[in-house]
């Protein structure tokens, strides 16, 4: 049977990617994200590699939406074989002044949101006895910065949430693990360099240079194709006995 992939947020950057590597595996993949032309996207990339496709507009700051996307998924492929929870959005200020809206919109799309689609796909998966939950955290999942109280909660958040559902998901061929990239250029960190840029008092290089790439070992942005291809390893049939764990990729950045 032709494997099914679900990917959050897969119309940019690192989602976009992780859906690239998969279509060129043959996996029908279901797209998901707010880009305008992300219609289009998703119908080029299931052209180029003669895959069938979904493409769901779904926000997912509301679950009405998620559940609706999930349903049409379901009466499109009826399963559904690697969950790839990828969507993420970041925003930068001081605890202080950090605005109780973009904490509560952090927390909802970087981790309820993880939560409320793995739940609904979870009785299909546990009816196949296969599933393959990838989440992408962040090495802020592992380590913090100053700035980012809300992110580095959700994604130390959605760390937590993998290894539970790693445990509860061995008895019917579930695994679910978390990659935690460095810095890869896509647009949101272009969005953050601006951010950096204004709470830190610094030029766009100086933000690069000494708040972003410092931390790495690698002083070079992470390519979107290394997050990719992890993610397709993780998904494979010989990962079968990894579960519950992090993947930092990250340049050496924890290595300090
Ligand atoms: P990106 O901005 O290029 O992509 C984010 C995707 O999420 C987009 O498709 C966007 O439309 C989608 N999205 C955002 N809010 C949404 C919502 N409410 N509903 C549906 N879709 C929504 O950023 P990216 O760098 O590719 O980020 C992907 C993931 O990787 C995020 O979870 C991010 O936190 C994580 N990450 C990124 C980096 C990095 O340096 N870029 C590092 C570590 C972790």
């Amino acid at each position: 049977m032709t494997k099914t992939a679900l990917i959050t947020g897969s119309t940019s950057g690192i989602g976009l990617a992780i859906a690239k590597n998969f279509a060129a595996k043959g996996y029908q993949i279901i797209f998901n994200g707010l880009e305008p032309d992300g219609d289009k996207i998703a119908g080029n990339i299931a052209q180029q590699f003669g895959i069938k496709h979904h493409f769901s507009p779904c926000n997912l700051l509301y679950p009405d939406q998620i559940e609706k996307m999930v349903k049409e998924t379901l009466d499109k492929f009826s399963h559904v074989d690697v969950l790839i929870n990828n969507a993420g959005i970041q925003f930068v200020s001081p605890v202080q002044d950090f605005p109780l809206e973009k904490w509560n919109a952090i927390i909802n799309i970087n981790l309820t949101a993880a939560f409320i689609v793995t739940k609904a796909l979870w009785p299909a998966m546990q009816q196949n006895k296969f599933g393959r939950i990838i989440n992408i955290s962040s090495a802020h999942g592992l380590v913090a910065s100053e700035f980012k109280s809300a992110y580095v909660a959700s994604k130390h958040g959605l760390i937590g949430f993998t290894k539970t559902i790693a445990l509860e998901g061995a008895p019917y061929n579930i695994t679910a693990n978390a990659i935690c990239p460095g810095y890869v250029h896509t647009p949101i960190v272009e969005n953050q360099i601006n951010d950096q840029m204004k709470v830190h008092n610094m030029t766009r290089e100086e933000v690069i240079e000494k708040i972003m790439l410092s931390k790495q070992a690698i002083k070079e942005f992470i390519p979107v194709e290394t997050i990719a291809l992890t993610a397709a390893f993780l998904a494979t049939e010989e990962a079968a006995c990894i579960t519950g764990t992090s993947i930092p990729v990250e340049g050496g950045w924890l290595a300090q």
